[in-house]
C-alpha cells in the first residue's frame, strides 16, 4: 500500500462520502493523514459491569443480550439493548437510530462509551460511543481509547474519519512501512528531540498517551514548518543564481537621484530613507533582487518604488508598476505623472479599458497585475513593483521570465505581515519595512458604536457633513467567498445604499460604488467623489487597498465583527490622509464580549503591526488577510503562534542545507518536490 493511493480506493466507502471528502480538498490517502484531530476525547478506562460507578466515564465490553425499539407517546423512537459481560449487565439507550437495533442484535460483540448512570439497581448509559466487534478482544477505533475528534466539515463525522484514518495506519504499519522513511537525519531528530514520524503519524490519531499525543504534535508541527522554509530557501538559491544583465547602478547618476529627491514635495521620512538604501545596494547585486516592502497605510510606499523606477530609468531599463485594481493603477499613473513632470520620463497606463499603442516606448508602464499574463512588448525592463500583493509567487516569476525579462522585483503591501509569518511563508525574500510614518499626520479616531447610538453617529455625521464638507465612506458588510456570496454582498450593499440615501442622509449626493459594476461606471463614481461631487460613498469592500481621496474624513463600517482586525485597518487607512482629524465608525448588532474586546482594541490601537499580531493570536492566520483565497495561510497542525518552534525549524533547514546536499535525502526531497507543486497549483 501507498500513502498516493486515491481515496476511492478505500474499502466500503460510500460514494457521499468520498465526494465529501473531496469537498475537503482530501484526494489521496496522504491527505487524509494530514486531516488532523483538534482534540481527544478519553474513554480509554475500559471497566468490567460489575465494578461500574455512578458518574463514572467508561468503555464497557461484552455481548448483546437483548435490544429493542421502542417508541414514546410522542413519537420518539428510543433503542435499548441490554449488553452483558462474565459481571453484570447494562442498559444502553439511544435515541432516533432505529437501524441500529438490526446492527445490534443479540450475540452481537459491542464496545461502548459514556457516563454511568444509576436507576435503583438498573446501570445506564446512553453510548457517546460504539464499536461493534468482531471478536471480544479486536481492537477498538472509537472506544477504550483517546479517542480522536475532527473538525467535522461538509457533512463528514468524526466517526467516519477516524475509521478512515483507522485503516489507513493499520494497513500501513501491517505492510512494510517503506510509505514512511524517515526525512530527516538523525542528529536533527535528536538535537529536536523529536519522535519517529510514523510514530507521530500514529500517535496524533490514535494516540497512546496524552504524552504521546503531545509529542505527535510537535514532530508533525515540526516537519509542516520545515518543509515550508526548507522550499522557501530553495527558492531563494535558485533566484541567487540567476544571473542578470541589469544590475541598477547608483553612484554614476548620485547628482540626479540626489535633485530628484531635493525636488520632491516633501522631505523623505527616515524609515523611507533607510529602506532605499536596502533597495539600492540589492539592485545592484548580480542576481534579480526579491524584496518585499511592507509598510503601513500611508507611510508612503509609492514615493520609494517611483525614486527606484527613476534610477532605473537613468540606466536605461524600463519599470513596470502593478496594481491589484484598475482604479489604483490609474491613481498610481496620476502619481507618477505628478512626480515625473518635471522630467523626461514617458508615462503608459495600460488597463482593460486602456491600451496604450507602442508601449515599448514608454519608460515607466502601469498597469493592473493582468499586465503579467498580457502579451505586450517590453524588451528592456529591468524594475518590477506590485504593489498590494502578499505574494509573488513562483507561478508568476515564471511569467516574467517565458517573456523573456528577468528584472529586479519590489512587492509592496500595507498588510502587516507579523514577524513569525513573515519568517515562515517569505523565506524565500527579503524584507523592509517603513515603520515609521511622515510627520504630522494625525492618527483617525476610531468608535465602536452600538446599536442603541446608531442614530446619535447618524446625526453628528449629518452635522459634520453640513458644517465642515466633510466625505464619507460607508463601507457594508463583508458577505465574503463564493459568488454567490458576492451577490449577497452587493444585494446587502444596494439595501443599505437604499436605505441611507432615502432615510438618512436624503439631503446629500449619496453613490454606491461595488465590485460587479463595469470599470468605467465605476471609475466615474470614484472621480466624483475625489473632486467633492458626492458627500457619501457606500461601498463593499473594493476601497479595501490603496485609495487616496483626502477629504474623506469619516468612514462608517457596518458588521465591523465580519472583518478581520488587520482589514480594518487597511480600511480605515482610507481616511486619516488629510491635515484634519478623520474619524471611523464601527458599527456592529453583536454584544458577544470577544467580538466587543476585539473591536475595542482595534478602537484604542493605530498601529497596523500590532493589530495584526493580537488578531493572530485571537484568530488564526486567515483573519490577516480574510480567508479562502490565501489558503496557503492555513498550517495544517503548526502555529505561528509558535514562534520557539519556529526558530528551531529554521536553525534546522540552515543546519541542513550547510552540512549536506539534498540528494543525500530523498524522501525529505521528495516531501519538498511535492509541497512545491501544490504550492505553484495553488497560485
Ligand atoms: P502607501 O504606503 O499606503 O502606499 P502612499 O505611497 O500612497 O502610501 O503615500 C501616502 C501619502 O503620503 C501620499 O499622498 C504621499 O504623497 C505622502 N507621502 C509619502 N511620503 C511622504 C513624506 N516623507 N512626507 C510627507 N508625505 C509623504
Ligand atoms: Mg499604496
Amino acid at each position: 500500500m501507498s500513502f498516493s493511493q486515491r481515496i476511492e480506493s478505500l474499502p466500503s466507502t460510500s460514494i457521499l462520502t468520498i465526494r465529501r471528502l473531496k469537498n475537503l480538498d482530501i484526494k489521496t490517502y496522504w491527505d487524509l493523514l494530514h486531516y488532523f484531530p483538534f482534540r481527544y476525547e478519553d474513554h480509554s478506562i475500559v471497566s468490567s459491569i460489575q465494578h461500574l460507578q455512578e458518574g463514572e466515564k467508561v468503555t464497557v465490553k461484552g455481548t448483546v443480550v437483548w435490544a429493542k425499539n421502542e417508541f414514546t407517546r410522542r413519537g420518539l423512537k428510543i433503542q435499548k439493548v441490554i449488553l452483558a459481560d462474565d459481571t453484570g449487565k447494562i442498559t444502553l439507550t439511544w435515541y432516533n437510530q432505529p437501524y441500529l437495533i438490526r446492527l445490534l442484535s443479540p450475540g452481537t460483540h459491542l464496545a461502548a462509551s459514556g457516563e454511568i448512570k444509576k436507576y435503583g439497581a438498573t446501570l445506564t448509559m446512553e453510548p457517546k460511543e460504539y464499536d461493534v466487534l468482531k471478536t471480544i478482544d479486536q481492537e477498538t477505533i472509537h472506544t477504550g481509547r483517546l479517542v480522536p475528534i475532527y473538525p467535522e466539515k461538509k457533512g463528514l463525522s468524526s466517526r467516519t474519519l477516524r475509521e478512515k484514518i483507522f485503516f489507513i495506519l493499520k494497513d500501513y504499519t501491517a505492510t512494510d512501512g517503506h510509505a514512511m522513511q524517515e526525512i530527516f537525519p538523525e542528529e536533527i531528530i535528536r538535537f529536536n528531540d523529536l519522535i519517529e514520524e510514523s510514530v507521530a503519524y500514529q500517535n496524533i490519531h490514535f494516540p497512546k498517551s496524552k504524552e504521546l499525543a503531545k509529542k505527535a504534535r510537535q514532530r508533525l508541527a515540526f516537519d509542516e514548518l520545515f518543509i515550508i522554509q526548507f522550499a522557501a530557501r530553495l527558492v531563494r538559491q535558485e533566484w541567487e543564481k540567476e544571473a542578470v544583465g541589469n544590475r541598477i547602478q547608483t553612484k554614476p547618476y548620485e547628482p540626479q537621484l540626489n535633485a530628484f529627491m531635493r525636488n520632491l514635495p516633501f522631505e523623505l521620512t527616515n524609515a523611507q530613507k533607510k529602506v532605499l538604501r536596502e533597495i539600492l545596494l540589492d539592485i545592484f547585486k548580480k542576481y534579480p533582487m526579491n524584496r518585499f516592502l511592507q509598510g503601513d497605510v500611508g507611510s508612503g510606499k509609492t514615493v520609494v518604488a517611483a525614486i527606484v523606477a527613476y534610477l532605473a530609468f537613468l540606466n536605461r531599463f524600463q519599470t513596470l508598476f502593478m496594481a491589484p485594481t484598475t482604479i489604483l493603477a490609474q491613481q498610481h499613473f496620476q502619481t507618477l505623472t505628478y512626480l515625473f513632470k518635471n522630467y523626461p520620463v514617458s508615462i503608459a497606463l495600460q488597463t482593460g479599458a486602456r491600451k496604450t499603442k507602442h508601449l515599448d516606448k514608454n519608460h515607466i508602464v502601469v498597469g493592473t497585475h493582468a499586465l503579467l499574463s498580457q502579451k505586450f512588448l517590453m524588451r528592456n525592463v529591468g524594475f518590477v513593483v506590485i504593489d498590494e500583493q502578499h505574494r509573488f509567487g513562483v507561478r508568476q516569476r515564471a511569467l516574467l521570465k517565458a517573456k523573456g525579462i528577468n528584472p529586479h522585483l519590489l512587492t509592496m503591501t500595507a498588510t502587516p505581515i507579523p514577524r513569525t509569518v513573515a519568517l515562515t511563508l517569505y523565506g524565500e525574500l527579503d524584507i523592509s519595512h517603513l515603520d515609521e510614518m511622515p510627520k504630522g499626520r494625525i492618527p483617525v479616531q476610531t468608535f465602536l458604536v452600538p446599536k442603541e447610538k446608531r442614530r446619535a453617529a447618524y446625526d453628528w455625521i449629518t452635522k459634520k457633513v453640513k458644517q465642515e464638507s466633510a466625505q464619507v465612506f460607508i463601507v457594508c458588510p463583508l458577505i465574503e467567498q463564493s459568488d454567490h456570496e458576492t451577490m449577497q454582498s452587493v444585494k446587502a450593499a444596494k439595501i443599505e445604499y437604499e436605505y441611507l440615501s432615502r432615510k438618512i442622509f436624503p439631503d446629500f449626493k449619496v453613490e454606491l460604488l461595488h465590485g460587479k459594476l463595469k470599470t468605467k461606471e465605476k471609475e466615474e463614481i470614484m472621480n466624483n467623489f475625489a473632486r467633492g461631487a458626492l458627500h457619501i460613498l457606500v461601498t463593499t469592500s473594493v476601497v479595501e487597498v490603496g485609495i487616496d481621496i483626502p477629504q474623506a474624513t469619516i468612514m462608517i463600517v457596518e458588521g465591523a465583527e465580519r472583518f478581520g482586525l488587520a482589514q480594518l485597518h487597511q480600511l480605515r487607512g482610507r481616511i486619516g490622509r488629510s491635515t484634519k482629524q478623520s474619524y471611523c465608525f464601527l458599527f456592529t448588532e453583536k454584544e458577544d464580549p470577544h467580538i466587543v474586546r476585539r473591536l475595542n482594541y482595534f478602537s484604542r490601537n493605530t498601529n497596523g503591526m500590532r493589530i495584526a499580531e493580537y488578531d493572530l493570536e485571537v484568530r488564526g492566520p486567515g483573519e490577516i488577510y480574510g480567508t479562502r483565497q490565501h489558503g496557503y495561510l492555513d498550517l495544517k497542525i503548526a502555529t505561528f503562534a509558535d514562534y520557539p518552534m519556529i526558530e528551531k525549524t529554521k536553525n534546522a533547514v540552515e543546519y541542513l542545507l550547510k552540512k549536506y546536499k539534498l540528494s543525500a535525502f530523498p524522501a525529505l526531497k521528495k516531501r519538498v518536490n511535492e509541497y512545491q507543486i501544490e504550492q505553484v497549483t495553488r497560485d
